[in-house]
C-alpha cells in the first residue's frame, strides 16, 4: 500500500486526534483513466478524518474536472465535478460480509484490515458516479441535422429549409424529363 498517498491514513495515528487532508492530486493517483470521459486538471478538495465511536469517518468535498463529449453535438465539454464526501470504514467485518465476499455493506461501511485505510477506491467511485449519464454541452443544445450532420449550433443548415419531397412518382420523373430536355 502507498502509504505516502493522502487517501491512505494510518487508523492508530488518528486516535490521537482528527486529522485534515488537503488534497491535489493527479487524476491518475486515482486511476481515473475511464473509456467517457477524461479526468483533466487536478483533483483537489479536502478530507477531515475522525473515529466516531468505533467507526473511521472521512468528511470532505472533492472538486475534479472531466472533458465528455456532447451527446448531442459531439463537440468536447468540460464538466465541474463537485462531490460531498462520506466514508465510513469499520474493522468489524458485516453480517453480509460473512455470507458473501463484499467489501461493502448496505450501510455504506467500507470494512478495512490492519493499521491503514486506503480511500483511493472509494473516492474514485464518487466521483465516477457523479458523471453525468447524458453529458450536454448546454440544455438547449440543437444537435446535429440528421441528415447533413451539420452542427445545428452554428444556425441553420440548407435542409431545414428543404420539405420533404412527397410528390407522386409521374411529377417526380416529368420534372426530370424536363431537366433533360
Ligand atoms: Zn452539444
Ligand atoms: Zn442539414
Amino acid at each position: 500500500m502507498d502509504t505516502s498517498s493522502p487517501f491512505v491514513i494510518n487508523v492508530s495515528e488518528l486516535r490521537q486526534g482528527a486529522i485534515d487532508v488537503e488534497l491535489d492530486e493527479a487524476p491518475s493517483h486515482l486511476d481515473l483513466e475511464v473509456e467517457d470521459a477524461q479526468f483533466v486538471g487536478r483533483v483537489t478538495g479536502r478530507l477531515s478524518w475522525r473515529w466516531v465511536s468505533d467507526r473511521v469517518v472521512a468528511l470532505g468535498r472533492l472538486r475534479a474536472t472531466a472533458q465528455m463529449q456532447c451527446v448531442r453535438c459531439l463537440r468536447e465539454l468540460r464538466q465541474a465535478v463537485e462531490v460531498e464526501a462520506r466514508l465510513v470504514y469499520s474493522d468489524e467485518p458485516s453480517p453480509e460480509e460473512k455470507v458473501v465476499d463484499l467489501d461493502v455493506d448496505d450501510e455504506g461501511v467500507t470494512h478495512y484490515q490492519g493499521e491503514w485505510i486506503d480511500a483511493r477506491e472509494d473516492v474514485r467511485a464518487f466521483l465516477l458516479l457523479e458523471l453525468p449519464d447524458i453529458p450536454l454541452c448546454s440544455e438547449t443544445c440543437k444537435g446535429l441535422c440528421p441528415r447533413c450532420g451539420a452542427d445545428l449550433n452554428d444556425g441553420p443548415c440548407d435542409c431545414a429549409e428543404a420539405k420533404p419531397d412527397d410528390s407522386p412518382e409521374w411529377k417526380k420523373q416529368l420534372s426530370q424529363i424536363r431537366e433533360e430536355l
